[in-house]
């Protein structure tokens, strides 16, 4: 059984399997390339000066790749259900079994109706900050959340938030992922600018 399966490819859902495959939990990616980033030029990410949308998500896909993440382009998810111990996902291909899911398909939400997933009087779905939907171990994030107000760093932040809940309940404390220089040392060696 996979850990984890994402499905959307996009800045909320590559951040959550980034969280999740860097602190060891199983991560499957279902995306089928459509994120709005590919029409994007963003001025706006934090910590970023100027960057073309599609470059962005290339190093965010580069990110999830380098920590294991079982990344599966032009997969569509067609269902999710729920199951006696978690999930299936159903895709055009095949099916797959999860103990948590992170919907991350932009502003559609059919597979978060499929689970019967509460939404609010705005017809969102309705979630608290963790991301966590009505359905436990279901997480929503990005443009499926909010009517409006779309932004990639939000996005980000919302995949980032499902992660840590997802490992909180995994690992049975408040969970975040703190590094510090040293393990950037250990990680990159002589690849790192000295000032
Ligand atoms: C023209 C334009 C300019 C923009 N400019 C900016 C900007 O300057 N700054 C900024 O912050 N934001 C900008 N945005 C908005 C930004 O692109 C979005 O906020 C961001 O992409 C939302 O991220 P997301 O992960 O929530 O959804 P998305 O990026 O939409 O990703 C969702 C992914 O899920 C996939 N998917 C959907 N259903 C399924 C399924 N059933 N199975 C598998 N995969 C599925 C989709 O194909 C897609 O790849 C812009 C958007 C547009 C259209």
């Amino acid at each position: 059984m996979t850990e984890v399966v994402v499905i959307g490819g996009g800045p909320a859902g590559l951040s959550a399997a980034l969280f999740t495959a860097k602190n060891g939990l199983e991560t499957t990616v279902f995306d089928t390339d459509g994120t709005w980033m590919h029409k994007a030029h963003l001025f706006n990410y934090p910590g970023i000066g100027s960057v073309d949308g599609s470059n962005l998500l290339d190093t965010m896909r580069e990110q999830v790749d380098d920590f294991g993440v079982d990344r599966n382009q032009g997969v569509k998810v067609t269902d999710v259900a729920a199951t006696d111990d978690g999930f299936e996902v159903t895709t055009e291909e095949d099916s797959h079994d999860a103990s948590y899911v992170v919907l991350a398909t932009g502003a559609n939400r059919d597979l978060a109706e499929g689970l019967e997933c509460a939404f609010t009087d705005e017809e969102i779905v309705d979630v608290d900050v963790t991301m966590e939907t009505s359905v436990e171990d279901v997480y929503a994030t990005g443009g499926m959340v909010r009517a409006e107000e779309w932004q990639a760093v939000i996005s980000a932040g919302d995949g980032a938030a499902a992660a840590l809940n997802i490992l909180t309940k995994e690992k049975g404390e408040h969970y975040h992922d703190f590094d510090v220089p040293s393990d950037a040392e250990a990680v990159f060696g002589s690849m790192i600018d000295e000032e």
